[in-house]
């Protein structure tokens, strides 16, 4: 069976060992005659599931102690309201770092609870933030990476004693972080971690339980996912399921130390072939290009279009820009295999080449 070569920002491509499986495992799960999606949240066959993503998580991101895993459905999106919900205690204040779409949705939601500041930047660089005086504010709030603008924080910024709050849905596991320095880190799940609507959320402690308005909805309180371990309700237990597959293959490939190590190598391809090309270039500051996400450009637009659609046709899927910045995108998550880069960059040299 012929695989695509699929650039899709999200829901993007998963590891083909994994998705075999899923099919192998699909209508009798270890053997018993069922489906994983038919067996009870509360069976023992999902608890071990459950506790079993968890610690693989905790061993791949290297998570200390004192920090929960949460399991939360709605996506990245629902974070947006939940940190702000969760977090806004002392001073009904948080400080924004405006680097993208994304990071304007978050700021949206957050303006609906409190006051927020926001530091703005420009939409191809992050210059380097010191916000170790940062008080007066419950968190900080940045996207590690960003996935329509194809940019990401050179370093993480301290921020003191304050909070800092990360978006890492397009970075997640695909390079090393130290958790430490993070209050919350959350993450959609579907670009390096398994099928859409799962999200992660990885929250220090003493930042639980700190909202005591009676008025917060139970399912929108970290304290109740702590206290349920993730299930108050019915999780999404096939998407689980999957995300510890996709832990397995990474673990199995050699860890996030290895993975980064391969990601660079990726982008690395590309990268360099835009900054040779005469024809393809990328806008991104140099010290921020992105390892996931790799916006591209033509010097026509319709051009880009003649791109798009021998791309397609020649099996290079979804490489379409973000309509709100127009080009071209490749997405490298985890799961894109190096021959994907090399096969695309060998199609790119092609294009160019006719197009002179
Ligand atoms: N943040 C970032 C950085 C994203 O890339 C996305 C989705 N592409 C989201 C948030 C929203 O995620 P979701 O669709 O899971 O709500």
């Amino acid at each position: 069976m012929t695989r695509s070569f699929n650039f899709s920002a999200g829901p993007s491509t998963l590891p083909l060992p994994v998705l075999e499986k899923v099919q192998k495992e699909f209508l009798s799960f270890q053997g018993t005659g069922m489906s994983i999606i038919e067996i009870s949240h509360r069976s023992n066959y999902f608890e071990e599931i459950m506790e079993q993503t968890e610690q693989l998580l905790r061993e791949l991101m290297n998570i200390p102690n004192n920090y929960k895993v949460l399991f939360v459905q709605g996506g990245a999106s629902l974070q947006f309201s939940m940190v702000p919900m969760n977090l806004l205690t002392s001073y009904n204040t948080s400080y924004y770092v405006n680097t993208g779409s994304w990071a304007k949705k978050a700021i949206a939601e957050a303006e609906k609870y409190g006051e927020v500041h926001v530091q703005n930047c420009p939409i191809h660089h992050i210059p380097k933030l010191s916000l170790d005086s940062i008080s007066l504010v419950d968190y900080v709030h940045i996207t590690t990476n960003n996935t329509i603008e194809g940019t990401k924080f050179a370093s993480i910024p301290n921020t003191g004693n304050v909070p800092l709050v990360a978006d890492m849905s397009s970075n997640i596991l695909s390079e090393e972080y130290d958790v430490e320095k993070f209050g919350v880190i959350y993450a959609g799940a579907q670009k390096n971690i398994g099928p859409a609507g799962l999200c992660i959320v990885i929250v220090r402690e003493d930042l639980v339980g700190q909202n005591t308005l009676h008025t917060l909805p139970t399912m929108l309180n970290y304290e109740t996912y702590v206290k349920s371990n993730s299930m108050y309700n019915t999780p999404p237990t096939f998407n689980i399921y999957i995300m510890k597959l996709v832990l397995e293959w990474l673990k199995q490939l050699g860890g996030v130390q290895q993975i980064e190590k391969i990601n660079k190598e990726k982008a690395a391809l590309l990268y360099n072939f835009l900054d040779e090309s005469t024809l393809f270039y990328s806008n991104v500051h140099i010290e921020n290009r992105s390892l996931m996400n790799i916006p591209f450009n033509t010097t026509s637009s319709q051009l880009n279009e003649q791109f798009i659609s021998e791309a397609t046709s020649a099996g290079f899927y979804f490489l379409k820009g973000h309509r709100s910045i127009g080009g071209m995108r490749a997405s490298l998550y985890n799961a894109m295999p190096i021959d994907g880069v090399k096969a695309l960059v060998s199609f790119m040299k092609q294009f160019e080449m006719k197009a002179r």
